[in-house]
């Protein structure tokens, strides 16, 4: 049979438990197409079908957002014609199609999301929207003590004007630096290019954090579904 039990499809939307929802379609507040659904069990499609409970309007797209730490080495796309290892590789639900929000370079490491909202996913990637970006980066030091200042005032490259909005050494063992920068654009190699603009060029780059999203101890080439919570951040 063609859909899904509406009742399910509420519950999934967040409207309650199961059993809480078939109580919403018992007490005739739930309609389908402008229509009171009385019946329990009515199948219906969560994508073409208009759902309201109490005339409004149920977000019933189930979306779906994951993270991706992503290895060192892997292409960010979900396919490549060319045999390289590619996003896709470390997708293993493929019945949606999954969009990758932004890029990272094949060599940086790190958080990437994907999901099959592919307006989100674009929204989510633009200069406007203005998304906070947190890197980790190993360059070799001694540092100049106004590192961070310069960084924080802007760097010109040759494609304009780069700045950070934080900088912040996190450790060093003897000239081996791992400094942590946060920034809001999303230009092409943004953080290596702002580095070795002012004189370090970047060893290793991992991003740590995609807007409020963060990697924490997630594994090299893992993929997580991201809570309830995280998504409602995104939204
Ligand atoms: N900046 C870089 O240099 N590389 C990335 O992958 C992302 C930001």
């Amino acid at each position: 049979e063609d859909g899904e039990r509406l009742q399910k499809v509420l519950a999934r939307a967040g409207m309650g438990s199961r059993r809480a929802c078939e109580e919403l379609i018992a007490q005739g507040r739930v309609d389908v197409n402008g229509e009171t659904v009385l019946e329990q069990g009515r199948r219906v499609d969560p994508v073409k079908d208009e759902i309201k409970v109490d005339g409004l309007t149920v977000a019933t797209q189930s979306y779906l957002f994951f993270a991706l730490n992503k290895p060192a080495g892997v292409v960010s796309t979900m396919e490549d014609p060319e045999g390289r290892q590619c996003l896709g590789d470390y997708v293993t639900n493929r019945e949606t199609r999954l969009f990758h929000v932004g890029r990272l370079d094949t060599e940086t490491e790190g958080i990437i999301l994907l999901t099959n909202h592919g307006e989100l996913a674009h929204r989510l990637t633009h200069p406007k929207y203005g998304v906070t970006k947190t890197y980790l980066a190993a360059i070799q030091g001694p540092l100049p003590r106004d590192l961070g200042k310069t960084l924080a005032k802007g760097v010109e490259l040759e494609d304009g004007w780069a700045r950070a909005d934080s900088f912040k050494v996190i450790s060093n063992l003897g000239k081996n630096y791992l400094v942590e920068v946060t920034l809001h654009e999303g230009r092409k190699h943004i953080v290596r290019r702002l580095l070795a603009e002012v004189g370090f060029p970047v060893d290793k780059l991992v991003r740590t954090a995609f807007g409020p999203i963060t990697l924490g101890d997630q594994k090299s080439g893992w993929l997580r579904r991201l809570t309830n919570p995280e998504v409602g951040t995104l939204m």
